[in-house]
């Protein structure tokens, strides 16, 4: 069997979509207008699809950090963390995370996937158990794989199901790592975190959190779902990217073990990539502060989430079970999923498509992303194009 026949089911589904004539997994984004819109096959469309929460891509105070620290140190740092890639930037970077989280130590990665894969798999290993909600995120059934440890999963939300497992493990559970994430993905709901740890602490087990969707969006301060659910102290690690809420590309790992450290010594991913780029770390710092600074750019986001959500929920849309800023609009077939999608389009809307099997239990999806920057008119315009599905 040569090496590319296993892409044989891949390339019919490739050729399906063909006559579509825009092809929803390669999107074009021709021109960037703003944080909310683009221009996509020669007409602007209202991005409703993306993750920037806050609209900070196009702040001029994290274009202009950027753009000095390009100036001033380069391009690239060449190298990885471990030999020439740790400039005073990426330390600084650390030092301030930890600060907001208020733990010891931040360990940064070069993506929010790596940092998954990197701090997982040197976390755990044979005769380990990660005990993962279902619905993880790719990252974090890759980093389990490459970890080697027992993977065991819980039914999606379910703090029932987690116990059960737990039971079940008796003394294994002092080396089991749970995982969940703060907001879903896909379906945008938040893990019920409080019971989650009230186990974790009962069993005797490790907790991480991978706070992707949910910093900058949940906590007073915008620390996440540990923030907003009163158990900051009770995660032993918090992961999290640059490339939603911060705007940027990157990833890091926030512990307050007093080992955590050595995690760079081991772990893969961080020994052997670059580092991110000064213009990278420099934006994520100065998108961390105006994160840290006010509660108005959430604030918008949280009432453009509920705009939304409502919208769509009287319009008789079946949604996740939550509002939040991933809505999550439940279609039927692939094929009618397909069809709305390239309606909205054509009526200037961009939406994400998710199909099987990127979406939990077979579910086809139009997944929508609220930001700050988006207006009210905005909204409305999205409303109004998922309206027109129904008629
Ligand atoms: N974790 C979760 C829950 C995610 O949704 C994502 C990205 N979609 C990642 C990790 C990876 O983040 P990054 O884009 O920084 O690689």
């Amino acid at each position: 069997m040569g090496l590319f026949e296993k892409f044989d089911a891949i390339g019919l589904a490739r050729k399906a979509l063909e006559d579509l004539g825009v092809d929803p997994f390669n999107v074009e984004m021709e021109q960037i207008l703003s944080p909310t819109e683009a221009r996509i096959a020669g007409r602007e469309v209202l991005l409703a699809g993306t993750n920037n929460y806050l609209g900070l891509t196009f702040d001029p105070r994290c274009i202009e950090a950027a753009c000095r620290a390009t100036r001033t140190e380069g391009t690239g740092t060449t190298g990885s963390r471990m030999a020439n890639g740790t400039f005073a930037g990426h330390r600084a970077l650390e030092r301030e995370l930890a600060e907001f989280f208020g733990c010891p130590k931040a360990i940064v990665f070069s993506t929010g996937f790596i940092a998954n894969l990197g701090v997982i798999s040197t976390l755990t290993g044979p005769g380990d158990v990660v005990l993962i909600d279902a619905d993880c995120h790719a990252s974090i059934y890759d980093g389990c794989r490459m970890s080697g440890a027992d993977i065991l999963r819980f039914r999606h939300n379910s703090a029932a199901d987690l116990e059960k497992r737990l039971r079940r493990l008796g003394d294994r559970t002092k080396s089991t790592l749970i995982i969940v994430e703060g907001i879903y993905s896909m379906l945008g709901d938040r893990a019920p975190l409080a019971e989650i740890v009230a186990l974790k602490k009962q069993y005797g087990a490790w907790l991480m959190v991978d706070e992707a969707h949910s910093l900058g969006v949940l906590g007073q301060k915008g620390r996440g779902l540990a923030e907003e659910a009163g158990c900051l102290g009770d995660v032993d690690f918090i992961i999290g990217t640059f490339s939603k809420s911060l705007g940027a590309i990157g990833g890091f790992c926030v512990s307050s073990h007093p080992q955590f450290d050595l995690l760079r010594y081991a772990s893969r991913s961080y020994l052997f990539t670059a580092s991110p780029s000064p213009a990278t770390v420099a934006s994520v710092r100065q998108a961390l502060q105006i994160l840290a600074a006010g509660t108005d750019l959430r604030e918008r986001l949280w009432q453009n989430a509920h705009r939304l959500y409502n919208g769509l929920e009287e319009l008789g849309f079946s949604l996740g079970s939550e509002p939040t800023p991933v809505v999550a609009v439940h279609m039927g077939s692939k094929e009618e999923t397909l069809g709305a999608w390239k309606q909205l389009l054509h009526q200037g809307i961009y939406v994400n498509l998710v199909l099987p099997p990127a979406a939990p239990e077979g579910k086809s999806l139009l997944r929508c992303s609220v930001s700050a920057a988006h207006t009210e008119d905005q909204i409305t315009r999205i409303c109004s194009a998922f309206r027109a599905l129904k008629e």
